[in-house]
């Protein structure tokens, strides 16, 4: 369950709905790319089509905020697009400029992002899921500062693990099933161009 903060702006509420509606149909349709632990807890979050078991048993619940602050007069590319601290989320106002600019769903691939957090994922878990829901259309490839959290943890997270000896690099679940790839096309920075060593 998410709890909006009340003092959203309406503008700002209104994206948000549509982007908690955006993943309620989005979450079902690429379910079989989510490890069912996850999707149940990601899915009652949005409480689009909740197991009420499990919503009973354990209702994971964020609080979502909106930041108008963080990164303001700054260029379009500059500051942060979200943060987490415990269940609570704040939205940046970046985000909603750039969805503005590029017409594609960013703000549900950053709160997509956000929730995997509450969830206790790692950066790779974020950046990961982010990528297989919104690829194209939201997502925003991997920076530099991605890859060297994700190189701190041995290319592991809670959910998956990268194969960097693919190219691209594959996103695994602990089964050994390929879930999608970070494709190089999009990605800054590429494989190629990683450090020497970066990938083992
Ligand atoms: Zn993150």
């Amino acid at each position: 369950m998410l709890t909006y903060d009340p003092a959203i702006p309406s503008a700002q509420k209104a994206e948000l709905e549509n982007a908690v509606r955006e993943m309620g149909t989005r979450l079902p349709a690429k379910s079989g790319n989510i490890p069912s632990d996850l999707f149940r807890r990601l899915d009652g979050m949005v409480a689009a089509t909740a197991d009420p078991g499990f919503a009973a048993a354990c209702p994971p619940h964020a609080w979502l905020s909106y930041d108008p602050w963080i990164g303001r007069g700054t260029p379009v590319d500059e500051g942060p697009y979200a943060y987490t601290g415990a269940a609570c989320i704040w939205i940046c106002e970046r985000t909603f400029r750039e969805q503005r600019v590029m017409g594609t769903r960013r703000v549900a691939a950053v709160l997509l992002h956000e929730l995997v957090h509450v969830l206790c994922g790692s950066e790779l878990d974020a950046e990961a899921f982010e990528w297989l829901l919104f690829e194209l259309d939201g997502a925003t490839a991997p920076d530099g500062g991605d890859w060297e959290s994700f190189r701190l943890y041995n290319m592991r997270g809670r959910w998956i693990y990268l194969d960097t000896h693919r190219t691209p690099p594959q996103i695994m679940d602990y089964q050994g099933r390929s879930l999608g790839g970070f494709t190089a096309q999009n990605m800054p920075p590429t494989c190629a161009n990683l450090p020497a060593g970066f990938l083992r």
